[in-house]
């Protein structure tokens, strides 16, 4: 029995929301706030149970102190950008409440994709007696699980970390991506950086691919090469893994429309003069774009991410995929979001989940992977990401 503040109302929130209120009897209380009220009440209203709804905005260290301090919540749930992490953190010390997150900060004027601004709190999280869960998303959070999963049952040593993610759903739109705009681009079109003996190699944004053959009907697709932010925390907390990369398939389609804007300027994150006023041409993109819940009703076809592990058990070479496929017209059936929320959000419960009972809360700030895997590979199980274990080929990934 417990009580949770989510902050942020966006698709994220949505399945966040819909699972947490699915399970009463661990998230007896659930208050919802974000900067647009109305779209908390939105969720709310979609609800079968009822919950309380604020406004606070999450960058207002203040303000936010306030909210927790007023309802009191055991944890605090930061479904809002990744812009708000730091905020959201100090006010959680100041409050001296749990939390946890599904994306490394990422400050607004640079495209910079790393733990050391989290990773900083180590010493305030563990002296406050607070604990901080990062990354509790699919990408990072499950792969994150899925590493430390087969490190503990399947592999003495793992040598090659792939984790590759694939959506193979349609939405109809000329160009939208699956969540937020500002964020998606940004990950997108930043330089590809995989791990190698123990240094980063950097690539050209998606210059490196290959074909994959994904399982469930899903078959053969492209996938690229690029930096995600699991990667640095995976490597640090597995220092036996030699090549660490992270792979996603882009259409033909979407890799064209990201051209075109990115030839002429729509992607930039530096701001420009326009009729008078500083904008940042991004962030104008985004308003142009579909918002991301809209397309739920709309996605057809599944998605698939797993984790490709290369390695030794008992002397011997071994080649594992854990995988989970996720359909998104069923998810929109259950919890109206498509599939790329419905991966995060599940998760996000599953985490809060594991630190309300207990089983994954230490003072201090953690990765995933940090903690055993076992209750919360259950729990993908039980809460509507199952998840598939196989022994395939090493040359998949040759090439
Ligand atoms: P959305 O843009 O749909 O929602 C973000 C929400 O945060 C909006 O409701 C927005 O409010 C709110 N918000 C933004 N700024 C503030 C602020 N200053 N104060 C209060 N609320 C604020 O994003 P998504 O739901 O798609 O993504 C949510 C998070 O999930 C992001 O951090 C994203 O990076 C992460 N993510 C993680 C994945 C993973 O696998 N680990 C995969 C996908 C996403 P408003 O409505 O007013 O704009």
């Amino acid at each position: 029995m417990a009580k949770v503040l989510i902050i942020g109302a966006g698709g994220v929130s949505n399945v966040v929301v819909h699972k947490c209120a699915q399970l009463p009897e661990v998230f007896s209380e659930i208050v919802l706030a974000s900067r647009t009220e109305s779209k908390c009440k939105a969720i709310a209203e979609s609800l079968s149970r009822p919950i309380k709804t604020a406004q606070v905005d999450a960058d207002n260290v203040p303000e936010l102190v306030a909210l927790i301090k007023a309802e009191q919540p055991d944890l605090v749930i930061n479904v809002a950008l990744p812009y708000q992490d730091l905020h959201i953190m100090d006010a959680c010390l100041e409050a001296g409440v749990d939390y946890l997150d599904t994306a490394n900060y990422e400050p607004l004027d640079t495209a910079k994709f790393e733990y050391s601004w989290q990773w900083a709190y180590q010493d305030k999280f563990k002296n406050a007696g607070i604990t901080a869960l990062l990354g509790s998303g699919f990408d990072p959070g499950v792969t994150n699980v899925y590493t430390a999963y087969l490190k503990k049952h399947h592999f003495d040593e793992i040598h090659y970390l792939d984790i590759i993610d694939c959506n193979a759903g349609d939405h109809g739109k000329p160009f939208a991506t699956n969540f937020n705009p500002e964020i998606n681009i940004r990950e997108v079109t930043a330089n590809g950086r995989y791990w190698e003996n123990g240094e980063w190699v950097e690539t050209a944004p998606l210059s490196v691919n290959r074909v994959f053959d994904f399982p469930a009907d899903i078959g053969p697709k492209k996938i690229y090469m690029m930096y995600h932010e699991e990667l640095e925390s995976i490597v640090k907390h597995f220092p036996d893994i030699k090549r660490a990369r992270f792979w996603m398939t882009f259409s033909d389609n979407y890799l064209k429309h990201l051209e075109v804007l990115g030839n002429v300027g729509m992607t930039s994150i530096e701001p420009v003069m326009f009729e008078g006023r500083e904008i940042v041409p991004l962030q104008f993109l985004k308003a142009l774009l579909p918002d991301p819940a809209s397309l739920g009703p709309l996605t057809k076809g599944k998605t698939c991410i797993g984790c490709l592990a290369q390695g030794v058990k008992d002397g011997k070479p071994k080649t594992m995929f854990v995988y989970n496929v996720c359909d998104h017209q069923e998810c929109y059936r259950e919890v109206k979001s498509q599939a790329i929320s419905y991966t995060t959000g599940v998760p996000a419960m599953i985490g809060a989940k594991m630190m309300l009972e207990g089983k994954w809360k230490k003072p201090g700030v953690w990765n995933m992977e940090q903690y055993d895997p076992d209750p919360f590979m259950d729990d993908l199980n039980k809460y509507g990401l199952p998840w598939e274990l196989v022994e395939i080929d090493a040359s998949v990934m040759e090439g």
